[in-house]
């Protein structure tokens, strides 16, 4: 087989208009997740075109932010995205085996004695600390490698990274000896607070670092940080978040297309009678009559235990029959109940779906009920659903 036949074959792409499904099937599943790849590629592209004329890259750790590493890289791949970044060397296995020609950097860098299979996967550890540079730069020039390697500056966020000064004093060393640095790399903190001083702190430290380092491209902004303007893009954005739907502008309306949409299988109904309770804790008292839908989401599917509601505080909701219902009681590990007595008697039945993320109920909402991020939602997101991607 010649290169090009091999080429051709790992590329084959996904019949345009295809929807792929994956997990257990619909009618058995507790929840039915959908990820929609034109509007993830839609999302892409929107980035991409704010960015010009820098690179957008993607970053799909976590399994694609929970939505599926494969299906998210081929589809990003066929739209163009030249670069990807994953957090370990066990997604970029399954990265490469996905997608061919892309680079892939991994973001936590070189775990001792892993050298090797970056190159034999032609992946390229995000070098965050003068030891790895030295294991790399053995391994490089002991196996004549020069798959390329990322270099990260720490600028404030203090957690990976040589500091600003260690970098400059390697940079003519650097510089002199070609040690394949693809990319000169650092990360913000708040770049999701436009006005934090600390992302103009770390803008201007990463621009002097820069300018040790000339003729390397930079890249510097995460989603939000895609927002923050044109001195915060160098050569490279590296958006996550914002391509799964997540609001890149907290506060601001989303900019982004939602991409995730979760559905919950009702399996029961019933109606509890006032004053007693329900769920575990007996933490949620039914203050009337109350018609309950019992859905089979629980918290080992990665709806978050925080969304739950108690006496002292409301938690999440679900859309069923077209209209926004609170969750009642605690989220057990496979169910939840919602209270739909505002709904009609007969407007929900067993075997409907109702709606836990969705259009009307965005991944960022559902994840202020639980107190967190829409980030720890999409990467909760379960192993259990029936998955169905919108490829159209
Ligand atoms: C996760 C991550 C990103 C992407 O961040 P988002 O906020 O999801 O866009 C970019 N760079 C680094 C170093 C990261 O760890």
């Amino acid at each position: 087989m010649d290169d090009r036949t091999a080429d051709t074959k790992a590329l084959e792409p996904v019949p345009a208009q295809r929807t792929e499904t994956a997990g257990p099937p619909a009618a058995e599943a507790g929840g039915i997740l959908t990820v929609d790849l034109s509007a993830l590629e839609a999302n892409w592209r929107a980035l991409q075109r704010r960015a010009t004329p820098s690179e957008c890259a993607a970053v799909i750790k976590a399994d694609g932010y929970g939505c599926g590493l494969e299906q998210v890289a081929r589809r990003l791949t066929r739209a163009g995205c030249k670069t990807f970044f994953v957090a370990d060397l066990y997604e970029a296995r399954r990265l490469r085996a996905a997608v061919a020609d892309p680079a892939i950097y991994v973001l936590n860098g070189l775990l001792p004695t892993t050298a090797p299979a970056y190159a034999d996967i032609r992946a390229r550890p995000v070098i965050g600390s003068l030891v790895e540079l030295a294991e790399w730069d053995a391994f490089c020039t002991g196996q004549d490698w020069h798959g390329g390697a990322a270099l990260h500056v720490d600028t404030g966020m203090n957690r990976l990274g040589i500091s600003a000064n260690e970098a400059a004093a390697l940079a003519p060393r650097i510089r002199a000896e070609n040690h394949g640095i693809t990319l000169l790399m650092s990360h913000l903190a708040c770049a999701e607070a436009p006005e934090h001083p600390l992302n103009d702190r770390q803008v201007r430290l990463f621009r002097e670092v820069r300018l040790h380092y000339r003729g390397i491209p930079s890249s510097l902004a995460n989603s939000s940080g895609v927002f923050l303007g044109p001195t915060a893009h160098c050569d490279m954005v590296r958006p996550g978040a914002a391509l799964f739907g997540v609001n890149p502008t907290p506060g601001r309306p989303n900019p982004m297309r939602p991409v995730v949409e979760l559905h919950g299988h009702v399996v029961q109904l019933r109606t509890v009678p006032k004053g007693e309770t329900i769920g575990y804790d007996a933490a949620f008292t039914a203050r009337h009559a109350t018609r309950i839908a019992v859905v089979a989401v629980g918290y080992a599917d990665g709806y978050l235990r925080a969304a739950s509601a108690s006496d002292e505080q409301p938690g999440g909701f679900a859309v069923a029959a077209g209209k926004r219902c609170p969750i009642a009681g605690r989220i057990s590990m496979d169910l939840l109940a919602v209270d739909i007595t505002a709904l009609g008697d007969h407007a929900v039945r067993r075997g409907d779906l109702v709606t836990l993320i969705g259009d009307e109920l965005g991944v960022d909402e559902v994840a202020a009920a639980a107190n967190t991020i829409g980030y720890e939602v999409l990467t909760s997101l379960g192993r259990r659903y029936h998955r169905v991607y919108r490829a159209g």
